[in-house]
């Protein structure tokens, strides 16, 4: 069984709606609102804990238990998980990835289950050449070999001990986390990944939120090919 905490306390200014990211509307909804649906039709969930902004406790949905998030994203994982009931393993997801189907947090949570290892999370295989750039921000400095190169996203499962003991890195490795996995890289734990698909998107920006419209339309419509 599992608890799934929702991270969705961020300001999301890059979006520039002037309101929290979580809650700006999507298809006629909180975009929050659509990855509890996908949670609440998994059926090893057993309680959705939701980590929102100061004074938005009330964007809870029925049924979930809501938290005031931290100032960072590790902040408000730890809040969350702090107030989630007893249960071996804890998914995390982004309110801002609204498009994650049922099946996604289904196959991470299979994974975890059939392996050897502390995390498993979604992921893409990367399609462009990455480069790193030196201190000038500009320069190359080398060029990372594709084939072994994927793109983080969430969910991202946890068994509830690994994820507890990563979360007590000092203040500044929470600060400088962007994932969830990373800090249980850095106390030395195991992370796969699970083979993602390109449409879980991350809504960052006022483009990626006509994409995700777009998206969620052909969904609703039968037409998603
Ligand atoms: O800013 P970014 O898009 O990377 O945030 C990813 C997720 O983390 C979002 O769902 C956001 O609401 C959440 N977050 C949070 N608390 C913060 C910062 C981000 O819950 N302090």
């Amino acid at each position: 069984m599992a608890v799934a905490l929702i991270v969705a306390a961020g300001r999301g200014e890059r979006l520039g709606s002037g309101r929290p990211k979580a809650l700006v509307m999507l298809s006629g909804r909180p975009m929050l609102e659509w990855s509890v649906d996908a949670l609440r039709s998994v059926p090893a969930v057993t309680r959705i804990v939701i980590a929102l902004p100061e004074g938005e406790l009330g964007a809870a949905p029925e049924g979930t238990i809501g938290v005031v998030g931290g100032s960072t994203r590790s902040e408000s994982v730890r809040a969350a998980l702090a107030a989630a009931p007893a249960a071996e393993v804890v998914i995390v997801h982004d309110a801002a990835r609204p498009l994650t189907p049922p099946g996604l947090f289904e196959r991470t949570l299979a994974e975890l289950e059939g392996h050897e290892c502390d995390a498993v999370i979604a992921a893409v295989r990367v399609s462009d050449t990455i480069k790193e750039v030196g201190d000038d921000g500009r320069t190359v400095c080398a060029t990372l070999e594709r084939s072994r190169l994927w793109a983080v996203q969430t969910p991202q499962v946890f068994r509830r001990r690994a994820l507890e003991r990563a979360l007590q890195a000092p203040a500044a490795v929470l600060a400088a986390a962007t994932d969830d996995a990373w800090l249980v890289e850095q106390a030395a734990g195991v992370v796969r990944v699970a083979e993602s698909e390109p449409g879980n998107i991350k809504v960052t920006s006022p483009a990626d939120l006509r994409i995700a419209e777009m998206l969620m339309a052909e969904r609703l419509t039968g037409t998603a090919p």
